[in-house]
């Protein structure tokens, strides 16, 4: 197998690289669908799961259904939700969950943080909103992972409606917030009467009742997606009943939350059989504790190299600092060396193993130790290959 040992790859290797894709019959999925395909692209009992809804049930019914009713059951009793509401994706539950805040609290501004994704217009990459930000006056912007700075921005700002908080920026890639800090938006927006809404489109696999069960968080609302879908497009919002009330159709004065394909069938049955059959919580407990060994082992070869790796679980990012700074506490401790970022990524899919540019790895349920393992080795060997380039 050939290895680009160059920053620059010539144009011979490229043509070398494109041959020696050709070798490999398969790769090892790090991309994982962005932390949405959890159960992996075929999963048997999914899959069987959708055949018999196609074939017995029908595509979407327009209205309510019982595969929505238990979906609906089930993810209120893991994340200990009151009520909840589907949506076809994270982006729309964000959507829903700040107006449902909004309209509760009778105000308009949002606490976000550096950094933050919460959907397609919902970027705050850097310290302001990005150009596609819906409602752009909306946005009050603090630093994430600083505490004083979430304190004053919560307390001490006019008409704060919500926070709306990821647990662990999955744009970082994979910045954790620290408990300090996530229990402080929790008690500065408990204190102010704001609504305290976690973002766990990405985190809520972490554990089985969500990276809120890890922390100890009780957040108002909790807006979800991704692999509770099932590998279907999915969303949803949920949380404590007095807030959701205020999309209680039965209320005159609700807000309407429509969608055609908020409920749709295959959504629903993916998403109830991949978290009811696959997804238990001793599968969750396990599969997580895989992904806690893979980025132990990676942080450890990386000592006296500028390799960081960031993450919780099954999902991490690799980072190459020039500082080789251990610690990535928001998005302004991150300024990656995009060359060696780019090396990496090109050489581990040489090698076999596919995660994004950006240097994110989320692990699909059932990928075997060994390949997690070897994964481990061609690290090890890629930071021997160009030992000039990320020694300390
Ligand atoms: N919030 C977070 C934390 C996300 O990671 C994402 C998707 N990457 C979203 C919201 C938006 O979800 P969707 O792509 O389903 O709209």
């Amino acid at each position: 197998m050939h290895h680009a040992n160059s920053y620059h790859i010539p144009s011979t290797s490229i043509s070398k690289y494109q041959e020696s894709t050709l070798t490999i019959l398969s790769y090892t999925d790090f991309v994982g669908e962005m932390t949405a395909a959890l159960y992996g692209h075929s999963h048997p009992l999914i899959q069987s799961a959708l055949i018999n809804t196609i074939q017995n049930t029908g595509l979407n019914l327009g209205g309510t259904t019982l595969h929505e009713a238990k979906h609906a059951a089930l993810i209120c009793s893991r994340f200990n939700l009151s009520k909840v509401r589907f949506t076809n994706s994270g982006t729309e539950a964000n959507l829903h969950a700040l107006a449902g805040a909004k309209r509760f609290t009778g105000k308009r501004n949002v606490v976000v943080f550096t950094g933050a994704y919460h959907g397609a217009c919902y970027m705050f990459a850097k310290d302001k909103p990005s150009e596609n930000v819906v409602d752009r006056g909306d946005w009050i912007i603090a630093e994430y992972n600083n505490l004083e700075d979430a304190r004053v921005k919560i307390e001490e700002s006019e008409d704060v409606a919500a926070v709306l908080v990821e647990g662990m920026q999955g744009g970082g890639p994979c910045i954790v917030g620290s408990g300090e800090f996530l229990q402080q938006i929790q008690t500065s927006a408990r204190k102010v009467g704001a609504v305290f809404i976690l973002d766990e489109v990405m985190t809520s696999r972490l554990a089985p009742g969500g990276l809120q069960e890890l922390e100890g968080l009780q957040p108002d609302l909790t807006t979800m997606g991704k692999y509770l879908g099932g590998g279907m497009s999915f969303g949803a919002f949920g949380g404590r009943e007095d807030i959701m009330s205020v999309y209680d159709p039965r209320i005159g004065t609700a807000l309407v939350h429509s969608g055609t394909f908020n409920n749709n069938t295959l959504s629903m049955v993916a998403g109830y059989t991949g978290l009811k059959e696959v997804y238990t919580p001793e599968a969750n407990r396990e599969f997580n504790k895989l992904g806690n060994m893979l980025r132990e082992a990676l942080q450890k070869i990386g000592q006296g190299t500028k390799m960081t790796i960031t993450g919780l679980g099954t999902i991490m990012g690799v980072h190459w600092l020039e500082d080789g700074k251990k610690e990535i506490k928001s998005y302004s401790d991150r300024k990656d060396i995009s060359d060696l970022r780019e090396l990496f990524w090109l050489e581990m899919m040489e090698d076999g193993y596919w995660l994004t540019n950006r240097g994110s790895i989320a692990l699909i349920l059932g990928t075997p130790w060994e390949e997690l393992e070897n994964f481990v080795g061609r690290v090890e060997a890629f930071l021997m290959r160009h030992e000039n380039l990320v020694k300390m």
